[in-house]
């Protein structure tokens, strides 16, 4: 099957994993393999004020339906494009007296659609969503209560002059959306702020190691062309040259977890054993849990045990203090984690980096940019070494990095590491993206500075001085709590 903008992939079946997808032509880096619409998508219930529910863009300030009083908008535009998916809703939600939760709003917004359009949108849509998988068979018990609840709140907020559908059919969407609901982040792919379904990009399976990734992208906002500011499309995009036949996976996981425990997740979450390349040869296990090697001695497995353990508990305390914005207490966990990690943790070990991750985020947030920008390279080298040199999360790093180091006054470094993150962005995000556009107007930006330093060092560095004290440099945005570490929305 080769139709609508699917004519570089087909259908096939995957030997152990179902149904997968797989080329019918060779691809290269960067390639957009296809595109495609959300079918449904709705705002996280704990964002649905501070997201616009047309766009999925962060706003200071949204307007809100006048309705239904919950749907908000950045403008007209928005409000106006998003009519067609809402219109059912809002006069549901005023009838109902208040908004039902996201799994709820967005099974009615699925049904609505189909109800207009049919279970197959296009000429491109491979599968319909009968024949997704709803893994109902599979939960726990105590998912399955959740499930049920959804289901009887999803009866009473439907409307009763509408179609009527049974138990089994709404368990079923509700059972799809559970172990399909694609993540959606915001402009600035930090933050995940929805969830949506992508019929296509259910059928790509899962590898540890993949061939392609999935960003989504929101569309660019130009006042010629209103309609295309509101689509919200993903695209499945090669990270190396594919050969025609090869089965086209993405990572349904973060890669920085030992083997063992992204198998763990990836059958808590999807009910599937990975028997991926990298999993069954534990490939990079022994650098994310390295341990420091001075010219042949090692720490003892006692301390090795006792500072691993240690870190785990104060990750979990960061955590905590990161959710109550209580940051200058998070800086003092990770240096005092950091303290006891050095002399016995590898540089790749992956509970070095994360806290490395989040005391480079956190410092430069409160301005202490020189700190946080050597941890921040410290951050990307040991990231270097562990995922693919194409990874979506790799070019988003090397960017802070960058970023951090420009604001810190290492312009070379900074620029660098700007021109490293938009190399990988090409290929993952594409050149059309807003957060590439950010990146090359950086790029130009910091090239432009580096020129100047290097034909006058003094002078850049007056220019640089008397340019921050007339407008402070702007804010790094404030450290997200909810980052995005699964492709598909898990509770
Ligand atoms: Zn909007
Ligand atoms: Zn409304
Ligand atoms: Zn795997």
């Amino acid at each position: 099957m080769t139709l609508g903008n699917m004519e570089n992939v087909e259908v096939f079946n995957a030997e152990g994993k179902g149904r997968g997808l797989r080329a019918t032509k060779e691809l290269w880096a960067g390639d957009v393999i296809f595109a495609e619409p959300s079918f449904a998508a709705v705002v996280f219930d704990s964002l649905s004020e501070q997201v616009c529910h047309s766009c999925f863009r962060r706003q200071e300030k949204l307007h809100r339906c006048g309705q239904c009083k919950f749907a908000q908008y950045c403008d007209r535009t928005c409000q106006r494009a998003c009519w067609e998916e809402h219109k059912h809703e809002c006069a549901a939600i005023k009838k109902y007296g208040k908004a039902p939760n996201e799994n709820v709003r967005l099974a009615a917004r699925i049904l609505w659609r189909i109800e207009k359009d049919g279970g197959v949108m296009s000429d491109g849509q491979l599968t319909t969503l009968d024949e997704l998988e709803d893994h109902v068979a599979d939960m726990p018990e105590e998912d399955l209560k959740e499930l049920k609840i959804d289901v009887h709140n999803f009866l009473d907020y439907w409307p009763h002059g509408s179609r009527q559908y049974n138990v089994d059919c709404i368990s079923h969407i509700m059972g799809v959306i559970n172990c399909n609901g694609f993540t959606l982040s915001d402009q600035r792919g930090l933050q995940a702020v929805g969830v949506g379904i992508f019929p296509n990009l259910c059928l790509v399976n899962h590898d540890c190691w993949p061939n392609c990734t999935i960003i989504l992208n929101h569309g660019n906002q130009t006042a010629l062309n209103p309609l295309f500011h509101t689509q919200r499309r993903i695209e499945l995009r090669a990270l190396g040259k594919i050969a025609e036949g090869e089965e086209l996976t993405v990572a349904y996981v973060d890669f920085l977890n030992v083997s063992k425990d992204r198998q763990r997740l990836l059958k808590q979450q999807y009910f599937f054993d990975c028997a991926c390349q990298h999993c069954t040869q534990q490939i990079k296990d022994d650098l994310m849990m390295g341990v420091k090697d001075v010219d042949g001695k090692k720490p003892s497995e006692e301390v090795v045990k006792e500072v691993t353990e240690y870190s785990l508990k104060t990750l979990e305390k960061i955590e905590k203090a990161r959710t109550e914005g209580n940051y200058h207490e998070v800086v003092k966990l990770c240096r005092e984690c950091l303290e006891k990690q050095e002399p016995v943790l590898a540089d790749t070990h992956i509970y070095l980096l994360r806290i490395l991750s989040v005391a480079s985020e956190v410092l430069s947030y409160l301005q202490f940019f020189s700190e946080a920008a050597e941890y921040a390279r410290r951050m990307v080298e040991g990231y270097m070494k562990l995922y693919h040199p194409n990874n979506a999360q790799l070019g988003m790093a090397t960017m802070r990095a960058g970023v951090t180091h420009w604001h810190a006054g290492s312009i070379e470094v900074g620029h660098s590491m700007i021109c490293k993150a938009y190399a990988i962005l090409m290929i993952t995000h594409g050149p059309s993206h807003s957060i590439t556009k950010d990146l090359e107007a950086m790029r130009m930006q910091t090239e432009m500075e580096l020129r100047m330093f290097r034909q006058n060092e003094y002078v850049y560095h007056t220019m640089r001085e008397a340019a921050l004290k007339n407008k402070p440099m702007s804010m790094m945005s404030e450290p997200v709590q909810e980052g995005i570490k699964n492709l598909f929305r898990k509770k």
